[in-house]
């Protein structure tokens, strides 16, 4: 590569709102043939919003909203600040907690003075999380219920909602299920166009998600990703980059989070979401300045373009 040509496409890249770390970082982009691609905050807005709620026998809505935010008030996971601004909106009155205890990937365990959320004796203990956090802790989440949604059980409801793309939010108290909660995240209007034209190079592209199968399999579908994995620990998503690796597959990754910093790191091109977070953008070779993914397509063609000028 000669620095003219490096300069011009590193130029182009700064117009189309890519930022190359480096030359190297310019170089290496076009021979990748493997996207990872997170979902929260990558291919979708990364801006949850509580979208439904529904509560068990003896239980309203309002008072499941209140003691799910007031142990999601502990945790700094934009689901949790969903579910926080929706008690506000809602001028719900928070608890604060005695205790928490905050569990990667999987949700909220809080204790609260007694008497909280019309509990009964002891200090209520309020778990808010996925069905493996519940689960995990002894929770009976099948509940039939003859609800205004028709369905037959709160779990169906839980399904029917992750079908739809939502992600559903269990919330129990002391020991027993109080309902669930169903969160939107809008896909970023650039995601399937982005997509669509990676698979085109002939790139196949992975979403990968803490999230549960069904909501990741109807955003991952919604955008048209070549494969889904959902239900991942947070550490995973490097070890899955490296496998692929090992598969002997030039891998480029593109995230958000600080959870995306080891994979961006661990990745032949990490690409950061310019409005994420700064560990992520640290830990990548590129910077997508507005987070749309298209321009993620622009560094890999920007690139080949560079290396064709240059051989
Ligand atoms: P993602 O990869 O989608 O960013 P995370 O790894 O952060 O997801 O979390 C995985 C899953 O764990 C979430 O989809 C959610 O079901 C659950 N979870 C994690 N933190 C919380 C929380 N504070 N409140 C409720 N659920 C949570
Ligand atoms: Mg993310």
């Amino acid at each position: 590569a000669t620095p003219l040509s490096v300069t011009i496409g590193t130029g182009r890249g700064a117009r189309a709102g890519v930022l190359y770390r480096s030359a190297d970082a310019l170089q290496g982009a076009h021979d990748i043939d493997t996207i990872v691609l997170d979902k929260t905050g990558t291919i979708t807005q990364g801006r949850p919003e509580l979208a439904d709620a529904l509560s068990v026998q003896g239980m309203n809505d309002d008072l499941l909203i209140r003691a799910a935010a007031s142990a999601e008030s502990n945790s700094e996971h934009p689901l949790a600040q969903a579910i926080v601004q929706a008690a506000k909106d809602r001028n719900l009155e928070l608890v604060p907690a005695k205790d928490f205890d905050s569990v990667t990937g999987a949700g909220i365990d809080a204790t609260f003075p007694s008497g909280s959320f019309e509990a009964g004796k002891g200090t209520p203990h309020v778990l808010v999380g996925n069905r493996r956090l519940l689960e995990s802790k002894g929770i009976e989440l099948e509940n039939e219920i003859a609800d205004r949604t028709g369905a037959q059980s709160l779990l169906d409801t839980a399904r029917s909602w992750e079908d739809q793309g939502r992600t559903t939010i269990f919330v129990a108290i002391d020991g027993k299920l109080a309902g669930v909660l169903a969160v939107t995240d809008q896909v970023k209007s650039g995601s399937k166009q982005a997509i669509h034209d990676m698979n085109e190079r002939g790139i196949q592209t992975i979403m990968l998600t803490g999230d549960n199968q069904g909501t990741a399999e109807q955003v991952g579908g919604q955008v048209g990703v070549t494969r889904v994995v959902a239900q991942i620990h947070p550490e995973d998503k490097a070890s899955i980059v490296k496998a692929l690796q090992a598969q002997g597959h030039k891998v480029a990754m593109i995230g958000d989070g600080i959870n995306d910093a080891p994979a961006l790191a661990q990745a032949d091109l990490g690409m950061a979401i310019g409005t994420g977070t700064d560990v992520a953008i640290e830990s990548a070779d590129v910077t997508l300045v507005s987070g749309d993914l298209n321009a993620a397509v622009k560094a890999i063609d920007l690139s080949a373009a560079t290396m064709r000028n240059i051989h």
